[in-house]
């Protein structure tokens, strides 16, 4: 059933069609041999490998649309028997077993038989270390090699020295990609894709501060689905063309004072990953009970600030350490301390999502803290990014409501004694 609470947005058909450009461009390379393919952890030296011709691949892309078309469930169980463990990762259990089953969304979606074969897996473990365990299985399905930089993560504001290895590691990193792609490194074309990359993250960055709006032209269901071209595109022209459209729809909307949730009443920030098979239904929910989700930490994580192609490996280096995700404690809640504060935020939600211990914030007393330093209640909401047996429609539904009539509660009580 259509949502009609929540505002379709215009710019989503063109935003389709790049990915199915995507994937069909990747298929070709794949099938005929035209191209070297690269697959990419998704905050890994992509730009990089771009510069050498190579077209790029990310499993996590792959993974997201296992949890999205509600497939992955089918395919944890074929990774956990071979001895990934249900506790894991759950993109990397669906993707693998997947791959283990000879099966693909992108055969429904855009009739590809096969997922594009690699000619070399990179990663970086400024997210996570199962990204790394990840590109290993495949590096020996393949036969291919496994490169890639080790950042260390729970960094503060001082990371200098982290910054200085991961430079050196990207320099290093130029001399077995050139023999792979049998192609000389122009640190020209690394400049140019860098400023593309740069100008795409700038794009979408204003699409996601236009969030700031009262009422917001677009929630955090909208960007989960519209981030797609700034994750798999980034370094192309075409994402920041389709960005400069999705940015025009959305200033259209702020100049109109357009609703993304109509009767805009409470504004929420969402903390962690997305529940991708529940996308639709959350949007619903909220939707329904007049509450727009303006912000989230996930979608902010492609907004790669530091790139300058003045100085390419420096700024890549700094602005891959830079992301959310590789942060100390301290750091992360100073970073939504502010999101809160400029996007007028009534409640923070968090994601314990089961298999992502990474990205997820709340396990040791994040949300507490927040709450009692800006004032503002939270609520846990337990689920996980792609395996849904770790999620309640239920539960969540009745928490969702509870926490909504909570704060208008406190906000009439307040009302009342003004
Ligand atoms: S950050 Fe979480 S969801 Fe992403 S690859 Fe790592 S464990 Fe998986």
């Amino acid at each position: 059933m259509e949502n009609k609470a929540h505002l379709e947005i215009t710019a989503a058909k063109q935003m389709k069609e790049l990915m199915k450009q995507h994937f069909m461009e990747l298929d070709e390379a794949s099938r005929t041999k035209s191209r070297k393919i690269a697959w990419c952890s998704s905050v890994g030296p992509a730009e990089l490998a771009m510069s050498l011709g190579f077209l790029v691949y990310y499993p996590e892309n792959h993974a997201a649309m296992l949890g999205s078309t509600r497939t992955a469930m089918d395919y944890i169980p074929v990774a956990n028997a071979h001895g990934y463990s249900p506790e894991i990762c759950s993109y990397l259990t669906s993707d693998i077993g997947a791959y283990l089953r000879h099966e693909t969304p992108l055969t429904k979606a855009y009739g590809i038989k096969e997922v594009p074969k690699p000619d070399v897996l990179l990663y970086n473990t400024n997210q996570c270390r199962d990204v790394y365990d990840w590109a290993r299985f495949y590096g020996r399905e393949f036969h291919v090699p496994v490169l890639g930089i080790n950042t260390p993560r729970s960094q503060n504001e001082s990371r200098e020295h982290v910054v200085f290895s991961v430079n050196n590691q990207l320099r290093d990193l130029v001399g077995p990609l050139e023999r792979i792609a049998r192609r000389r490194f122009d640190i020209d074309e690394f400049r140019e894709v860098l400023g593309r990359s740069r100008e795409c993250s700038r794009l979408w960055e204003a699409v996601l501060e236009t969030g700031a709006n009262k009422p917001s032209p677009l929630t955090f269901f909208d960007e989960c689905i519209h981030m797609g071209p700034a994750v798999v595109m980034r370094g192309r022209q075409e994402a920041n063309d389709y960005y400069q459209v999705l940015l025009a729809e959305m200033k259209q909307r702020v100049e109109n004072k357009v609703a993304a949730v109509e009767g805009e009443k409470l504004r929420f920030y969402w903390e962690g990953m997305p529940v991708w098979g529940k996308l639709r239904s959350l949007s619903e929910l909220f939707a329904r009970l007049k509450a727009s989700v303006v912000v989230s930490t996930y979608c902010n994580s492609w907004i790669f600030n530091a790139f300058d192609p003045a100085d390419p490996f420096a700024s890549m280096a700094e602005a891959y350490c830079s992301i959310f995700i590789g942060q100390d404690e301290v750091w992360k809640e100073n970073y939504i301390a502010d999101k809160v504060k400029r996007f007028a935020i009534d409640g923070i939600l968090f994601h314990d999502a089961r298999t992502c211990a990474s990205n997820s914030n709340n396990r040791y007393g994040m949300s507490q803290r927040l709450s009692q330093r800006l004032g503002i209640p939270h609520l846990v909401i337990n689920g996980d990014l792609n395996d849904l047996r770790c999620y309640s429609e239920e539960q969540t539904v009745t928490n969702v409501e509870a926490f909504v009539e909570q704060i208008e509660e406190s906000r009439s009580e307040n009302v009342r004694r003004n």
